[in-house]
This record gives structure tokens, sequence and C-alpha cells, in this order.
């Protein structure tokens, strides 16, 4: 497929091209169910003429059916854009497609979705990890030029890293969240999934900025990345040294090759530990439920999509949201009422809130230090449909990327090997809140030494 910097330089025949040829792909590779359109065989959702970018299906697209994937959406049609697609199409680029994901964009393998699953493009029996599972899928299976995800545990990066395409969430607030659905309010970043670094630079470049009508969106003018990418800089690199050793030996192998080629190219690598990550794990679980908990209260029957048969309010409000929501959802919400409710409160949200406060302390410490930080993305690659029923195995998945939004920071998950299965691993870089620049650099950096093939 074509990348975005090249696409960038078609003219508007060709581009008209470029989608009807995306249209037949799509058509062709028709059971991997990246686009919920595949999974329901009807045509690929569009908005505008520019270059065609899939869009995971709780961004905000006029005149589109937003779902987040759920049974509770199916009717809503989304009345407005998000910031981001406005950015989009003021750029020459254009939504094209919904892409499949987790219910709500809870989930590490995009299982939940109401649709049904999106194959790994690598091995139809996997997982292309989630919740932006359609996202990746669509970018590794070559039907998509660059797509849209959301970040809020790992949900960018880990599907990235499962499909071997580059994922990156942005610093909290460089990108509006303005016609994201909600599901952490604290923890949410949509983030471009792509064929590489440059082309991710390029995506977030477009899609990041202030926005008056998000206030948490951060109030300061976007400085381009991608026109200053420089690969040469050599950087001091902190490899968290007790993540790596807890992973999966074939990650563990590949990463440590990855490191000795950085280190062979020049730069500083330094060994850093950080706390267990089942403290990230418990604090995520608490925060993250407690903010889906209550901004899911709007989805009562009366304001959005589908509504359930009753005789009276109360029973309006109980069956949709009975029949509407799936299972993790519901396990969530009432995980989040629970921490949230008064006898509780101190014990288990307040205490997630030290442990947060704790977590980014870590990080400003180690960045004080080195520029980047370099992790594994996940423990394993790409698992088994099915072969993680007990939800707290499905949240271990996100061990190495959670903390991460807990802290607010900018991270990226980028390919760098195959396991003995041909299964995709990546990497994930982390940076200084803000400091993008940093950290596209050092992904390219990365992204150059393998693909010339000096080392994995
Ligand atoms: N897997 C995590 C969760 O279920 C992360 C999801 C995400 O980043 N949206 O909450």
């Amino acid at each position: 497929m074509i990348t975005l910097k090249e696409a960038l330089k078609l003219n508007k025949d060709e581009i008209a091209e470029l989608r009807e040829d995306l249209k037949k792909k799509i058509e062709d590779k028709k059971e991997i169910g990246a686009y919920i359109e595949q999974l329901q065989d009807t045509n690929i959702a569009e908005f505008g003429e520019g270059i065609p970018i899939a869009i995971k299906d709780n961004i905000q697209v006029t005149g589109w059916n937003v779902t987040n994937a759920s049974n509770i959406l199916q009717g809503y049609v989304a009345p407005y854009n998000a910031t981001v697609i406005d950015n989009m199409l003021a750029h020459g680029l254009a939504p094209f497609g919904r892409a499949n994901c987790d219910e709500f964009a809870m989930g590490s393998s995009t299982e939940s979705s109401f649709y049904g699953k999106t194959l790994n493009p690598h091995n139809h029996s996997c997982v292309p990890g989630g919740s932006s599972g359609g996202s990746a899928a669509a970018v590794a299976a070559g039907i998509a030029v660059a797509a849209l995800g959301s970040d809020t545990g790992g949900s960018v990066r880990q599907p990235a890293a499962f499909c071997g395409c580059v994922g990156m969430k942005p610093t909290y607030g460089k990108v509006s969240r303005y016609g994201l659905a909600s599901y952490s309010s604290s923890l949410d970043q949509i983030g471009p999934i792509t064929q590489n670094v440059e082309d991710a630079a390029i995506l977030y470049d477009i899609i990041a900025g202030h926005e008056k009508l998000d206030s948490t969106s951060a109030n300061e003018a976007h400085e381009k990345v991608s026109d200053k990418l420089n690969c040469e800089r050599k950087l001091t690199i902190a490899v968290i040294e007790n993540y790596l050793e807890e992973a999966d030996d074939e990650i563990k192998k590949v990463t440590k090759n990855a490191i000795k080629a950085l280190e062979d190219a020049g730069h500083k690598i330094i060994y850093k530990n950080m706390a267990n990550s089942k403290y990230d794990i418990a604090a995520y679980y608490v925060i993250a439920a407690a903010e889906a908990s209550a901004n899911f209260s709007r989805y009562d029957g009366v304001r959005y999509g589908n509504r359930a048969d009753s005789t009276n309010l109360k029973e309006m409000y109980f069956k949709t949201r009975s029949e509407g929501f799936g299972e993790e959802v519901k396990r969530r919400i009432l995980l989040g009422t629970f921490v949230l409710s008064s006898g509780y409160y101190d014990a288990y949200y307040i205490k997630a809130q030290k442990a947060r406060h704790f977590i980014k302390s870590q990080f400003e410490e180690i960045l004080s230090e080195a520029d980047l930080i370099l992790t594994p993305v996940t423990p394993t690659t790409a698992f088994e449909f099915g072969s993680k029923s007990d939800p707290l195995e499905m949240y271990l998945q996100d061990i190495y990327t959670i903390s991460v939004n807990l802290a607010g920071l900018p991270a990226i998950s980028l390919p760098i090997g195959v396991d003995s299965k041909n299964m995709p691993i990546g990497a994930q870089f982390i940076g200084q809140a803000y400091g993008e620049q940093v950290l596209f650099d050092g992904a390219l950096s990365l992204e150059n030494i393998l693909n010339k093939g000096e080392t994995v």
C-alpha cells in the first residue's frame, strides 16, 4: 500500500483512483473484518474526497453511524465532526471506513465488538490486539493508507505491535479529544496507526493542536515535528530492565538485539528499573473504571441510539443498559461505581490516584537522566482467539503501556522483528511530556537501523 507521505503527493484524480483501488482490496480481504462495513456486508462509509484514512468507530464523523462497536449505539448518527476529522479534512485527508474495535475501547483483543471479531492479518487464528484492532489490522493488511485509533491504556500501541505496524500515543492534551467518545477522560488520546514512523509523525502533525471546545486540550500552538525529523541525533535511552526480563523469551531476545543495534549506532544505553507493573494495572483499572462509570451514565436510552421497549422511565433505563452494553462494559461500570461509592472512595480511588502520582514521579526521575525510555510493548506476541477468557489475564496485556497514560506521556510502538512463528514483535519508546520530536527522532533512528538489516 502507498504510504501517507507518497499519497500526499497525488493529484485529485490519482486520489480518486486510490480510493477505488482500496475499495476493491477491502472487498478481497473481507474475511479480516478490519472494517465494520466488512463485517456487516455494507458499502464503506466515506466523508469527503481526500486521502482515505480509516477511523476507529469511537470518533465522530458527521453522518456516520458511530457506535463504539456497541449494541447500545445502534441507530445513532453523529451530528458533528471530531476535531481530528476537521483537521484531517483541512489537510486533504478524508475519513474512510469505520474500523472495528473492542466495545467502548475496553479490551486488548477486539473480541468484544458487537459486530464480531477482526483477524490478525499475519495469522488468522490470532487476535489483532485491541482495542483499536480494526485500525491496526487494516494498516497491516494493506487495506488502509493509515488509520486513527484511541489509546487509553495502550489501545493504539498494543494492536500496532501485534500487527506489525507503527502506533503512537501523543502527550495528553496534544490531540483534542473533542468528538472522541469518552472512556476514561483523563487517559484517552487519539493516535495514528501507520506503516512507518515518518507517516506517524505526518499524521500526528495533522491531528494535533489546540481546540477551544476541549478544556483538556493543551493551550499552545503546535510545532510541527515531521519536517524536522532527525535520525542522526545521538540519544540517551533508558531500558527498563525489569520489564524486559519479565517479557516472553522471544520478545526479550529480539528487544535485546534492537538495543544492541541502537548502541552500535552511537546511542547511549542506560539501564533502570521501575516498580512492579502490577501497581500500574491496579491503579489504571480503578481510575479507568471510575471515569467510565461516570461517562457512561449518558447512555440511558433517552439521548443516544438504542432504546428498549418499556412501560416506564426506570424500566427503560434498566432494560436499555442491560440489553445494550456487553459483559466487559458492564463489569467496568460496576467496578467504577463501586470504587467511587462513599465507603470505598478513600480505600480505592484515592489510593489509585496516589499510585498514579508515584508512577508519574518514577518516569520524571528516569527522564531527567535519559532522552527516551525503551520497553517492550507487550509481554507476548498476538495470542489466539478465546485464549484469555479470564478478564484479569486480558488486563495483564497492558502491563507495559498503561503507566504511560497514567503519566500523560507520549509513546510510540514500532516493529522490531518477529518471533519463531513469524508474528510481529514491537518495541516502545516513551518520551517526556511534549517531547514528541525526540520520540519520533529516536523511533526513526531505530527503524532505519533495522531496515538496513544490521540486526534482528
Ligand atoms: N486494554 C485497556 C482497557 O481495556 C486499554 C484500552 C484502551 O487503551 N482503550 O482498558
